[in-house]
């Protein structure tokens, strides 16, 4: 079906502000917008953004309580985001992960659709063994709901789709909702997967994120090469990811784990038990920070150290404070690392790009007086991709660096 631009309200941009949406940036936020033909256009409908010269740029979807006014689907103007548009897009996401992992088995787990990177802006869908994981993160999107879960139900078969919420992001969209089941029966609690041969207990309704952090899924293993025989301190461990790859992938000696949740602790203990790995890994609930000046203290040293906390900004605003959080943090962990040691430093704070965290290493090291040289400089797994039009969504660093 097309339509005509005349039929679908337009939203105008200012003078000098269109590069960016020719250029295939999917968020228009407020201030670029000059006005909205006609005014009263309701949340969530079909609009077709123009420059001040009254250009066709792109299709997208409205929200007037969101900084981010429109969300952008299509550049081209035969597309009216219907149904069978956004059944292509979630078909083409879908396919991508089965290229990737292969066809779905019921204890396998990864990301099928990733917002803009699959070009469906607000939507986030895990699969976990046979039950899906939504996310809505845009209210456009959580209005067509209904066609979404009808489309992933016929394409996916999946024994049930369980909703989850994110409270800043509901805010900054003015949405309304909670966690819950959208269709079939509710997942197991836990129920398992399995990634790189480790078994793990996952809890899909009160876990943290979606359930498991699968962002982390590849360089668990990555890193673990790096761990034969080590005594490794796994801070932040949330279920055990990483110190499970660390003994059962990377054959190292002992580790030593920390989180502040109990609740995660509970998952990273049963998870050892579950493999059979439990005598080799200790996992106490402690604060990284207090931890780490209480293991110097102690005059513990281990040969690898890895740092994964959760991400320390949300806003512009906080970027010069996590990066001081991050310098900290970094050379609280140097303390308890041995000369030659291995320190694995991630951030998942997507405001904070590549080049800075970096350079906080580079402070680190002058501050420590210690050579830092990065071996490895990974990213998110593959089922999280990034789209090169919108690299604000290019989050996770995950540095792997010998300390001298
Ligand atoms: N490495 C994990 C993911 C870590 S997510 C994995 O591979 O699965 C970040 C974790 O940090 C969460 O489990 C959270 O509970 C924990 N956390 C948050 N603040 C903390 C703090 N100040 N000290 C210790 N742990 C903290």
């Amino acid at each position: 079906m097309s339509l005509s631009t005349q039929t679908v309200p337009k939203v105008v941009l200012k003078p000098r502000r269109a590069l960016p949406f020719f250029s295939r940036h999917p968020w228009v936020f407020g201030n670029a917008v000059a006005r909205i033909e006609p005014d009263d256009i309701p949340p969530g409908a079909l609009v077709t953004l123009v420059s001040s010269k009254g250009e066709f740029i792109a299709r997208g979807l409205f929200n007037p309580n969101s900084q981010i006014r429109v969300r952008l689907y299509s550049w081209d103007e035969a597309d009216c985001l219907d149904e069978e548009f956004f059944a292509a897009r979630l078909e083409a996401a879908i396919n991508l992960r089965q290229e990737l992992y292969g066809p779905p088995t019921d204890d396998s787990a990864c990301r099928l659709v990733y917002s803009e990177a699959d070009g469906l802006s607000g939507l986030i869908v895990d699969r976990y063994g046979d039950w899906l994981v939504v996310q809505f993160t845009s209210l456009a999107l959580y209005e067509r709901r209904e066609m979404l879960i009808d489309l992933l139900s016929q394409q996916l078969r999946p024994s049930g789709i369980w909703l989850r919420t994110e409270k800043g992001v509901l805010e900054s969209e003015g949405l309304t909702l909670s966690d819950g089941l959208l269709a079939g029966t509710e997942p197991p609690r836990p129920m398992f997967i399995e990634e790189h041969g480790i078994r793990y207990g996952i809890d899909l309704v009160e876990g943290q994120k979606t359930g498991f952090y699968l962002d982390q899924r590849e360089n668990r293993l990555a890193v673990s090469r790096y761990l034969r025989g080590h005594r490794v301190l796994d801070m932040f461990c949330y279920s055990g990811g990483f110190s499970l790859a660390a003994i059962m992938k990377g054959n190292a000696k002992e580790v030593r784990a920390f989180d502040i949740s109990e609740s995660a602790l509970h998952l990273a203990r049963a998870n050892a038990e579950l493999n059979g790995v439990a005598p080799r890994i200790r996992f106490e609930k402690s604060n990284a920070y207090q931890a780490l000046e209480q293991l110097a203290g102690e005059g513990e040293q281990f040969d690898t150290v890895m740092l994964d906390p959760p991400k320390l900004t949300r806003r512009r605003a906080g970027i010069s404070q996590a990066l001081k959080g991050y310098f900290s943090l970094n050379s609280l962990a140097l303390g308890v690392l041995k000369p030659g040691g291995t320190l694995v430093s991630c951030s998942c704070s997507g405001l904070l790009g590549k080049s800075d965290f970096e350079q906080m290493l580079a402070s680190v090291s002058l501050k420590s007086g210690r050579r830092i040289q990065i071996l490895e400089s990974r990213g998110a797994a593959p089922d999280h991709p990034t789209s090169v039009h919108c690299l604000e969504n290019n989050y996770l660093k995950c540095a792997v660096c010998r300390v001298l």
